[in-house]
């Protein structure tokens, strides 16, 4: 299956990929775990999208799309995927579709998690010092001043998307807001019809 988890930061797409990960048996696919990932080895990618992560703005569609069609092409991801925090514009989206087109391959399904986005702050801090907690390192941009750049660049260049997977008769939606175990029920649903 390959299925796309939209949402804004904080919507629960990571908690449930994660799940879904258990039980479906492919991998997830974050390319802000990708991005972590560069800017800690140092790599050009890294050092290019380090300062824009850190200030909560997306970086460049070149960079994620080059990132996706590269991981795409690797052995696990043969059999599905499930894509947290991709596409994040329509360009991006625009690039996927071809992608796949070239490949032969189709999406299974686009599920949105729908938040009360007030509410989205608290759980952001909440992951901070739960990532604390554990003696992890706390993401730079879980904190609330540079969030809200996250949830802006959200409203403005990710938000089109259901528009834009609506219009494909891909576009499923569930209420992030209900308990963790919930959503996973309600995400299970919807694959499974
Ligand atoms: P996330 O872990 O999904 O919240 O992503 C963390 C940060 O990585 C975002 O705030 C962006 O700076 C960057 N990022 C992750 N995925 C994308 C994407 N698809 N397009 C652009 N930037 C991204």
């Amino acid at each position: 299956m390959r299925i796309i988890l939209l949402g804004p930061p904080g919507a629960g797409k990571g908690t449930q990929a994660v799940r879904l990960v258990e039980r479906l048996g492919i991998p997830q696919l974050s390319t802000g775990d990708m991005l972590r990932a560069a800017v800690a080895a140092g790599t050009p990618v890294g050092v290019k999208a380090k300062a824009v992560m850190d200030r909560g703005e997306l970086v460049s569609d070149d960079i994620v799309v080059g990132i996706i069609a590269d991981r795409i092409e690797e052995a696990d991801a043969r059999k599905g995927f499930i894509l947290d925090g991709f596409p994040r514009t329509v360009a991006q989206a625009e690039a996927f579709d071809a992608m796949l087109a070239e490949k032969g391959l189709k999406l299974d399904a686009v599920i949105e998690f729908k938040v009360n986005e007030h509410e989205l702050v608290g759980r952001i801090v909440k992951r901070a010092e739960e990532a604390k907690a554990r003696g992890e390192q706390v993401r730079k941009d879980d904190n609330p001043e540079v969030f809200k750049t996250r949830l802006d660049a959200y409203h403005s260049q990710t938000a089109p998307l259901s528009a834009y997977y609506e219009a494909k008769g891909m576009l499923k939606t569930v209420d992030g807001m209900r308990p963790i175990d919930e959503v996973t029920r309600a995400v299970r649903e919807i694959l499974e019809r």
